[in-house]
């Protein structure tokens, strides 16, 4: 296994550089986030509310720590105040919890709608027609402490590449077709792992979400 520095140097040699690259850190100790961190990286996705707690405090304060991970509505106040963007939020109740969790910390928070796009039913988040219905019943609107940057998504766990594109190709359409809902901040595609990050690329995506290619192998595989 190449070094943090090595695989980091590597991945952003593969994508555009207008791509963000978040690195998901979770599982990995804080030294392996330190490594990145020296080779540059300042942003990190992490899923459980408790790790981020565990791990921010002794970690450069630069850092932006980005929850990917399905949120709780019970583990909204603690996040708040850890993380400047959210890219899990797969119901209205959640989005409108986070708005009023925002607004006591008076803070505005950057958040992604997680549409389901992949054929397994595992995979958490909005079902398109719930997002589109929610949207054009203004459920979105008026909430002052979130603002609303894209969409999320996950492909499905394939080796079969036509599939994953075609999730990722629905997911795009829905991001453009929602575009005139919202304002210029509605901005951000995020989709594509260490596995499907290039395809990802290919068909939109302006934010991938990447584990494993940086940081190696995750030795317990929470998902
Ligand atoms: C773990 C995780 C990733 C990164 O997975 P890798 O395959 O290690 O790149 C991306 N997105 C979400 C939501 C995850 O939970």
């Amino acid at each position: 296994m190449p070094d943090i520095a090595t695989s980091l140097a590597k991945l952003r040699s593969q994508v555009p550089a207008h791509v963000k690259i978040v690195a998901v850190s979770k599982t990995m100790p804080p030294g392996d986030i330190l490594a990145a961190y020296s080779a540059g990286q300042r942003v990190f996705g992490e899923n459980r509310v408790q790790e981020i707690m565990a791990k921010k405090d002794s970690l450069p304060a630069d850092i932006e720590w980005h929850m990917i991970g399905h949120l709780q509505s019970n583990k909204v106040r603690q996040l708040v105040p850890l993380v400047s963007m959210i890219h899990s939020v797969d119901s209205f109740r959640l989005l409108k919890s986070i708005d009023s969790e925002a607004a006591k910390a008076g803070k505005v928070i950057d958040c992604l709608l997680q549409v389901h796009i992949a054929g397994e039913e595992t995979k958490t988040g909005f079902l398109v027609n719930e997002l589109m219905a929610g949207i054009a019943n203004r459920e979105t609107a008026k909430l002052d402490n979130v603002r609303i940057r894209g969409l999320m998504g996950m492909a499905t766990f394939t080796n079969d590449h036509a599939q994953v594109r075609k999730e990722f190709r629905f997911l795009a359409e829905c991001f453009k077709s929602l575009k005139n809902r919202f304002d210029e901040h509605f901005n951000e595609l995020s989709m594509g792992m260490s596995g499907d990050f290039m395809i990802a690329v290919e068909e939109g995506s302006t934010m991938i979400r990447v584990g494993s290619i940086i940081f190696g192998e995750r030795k317990i595989n929470k998902t």
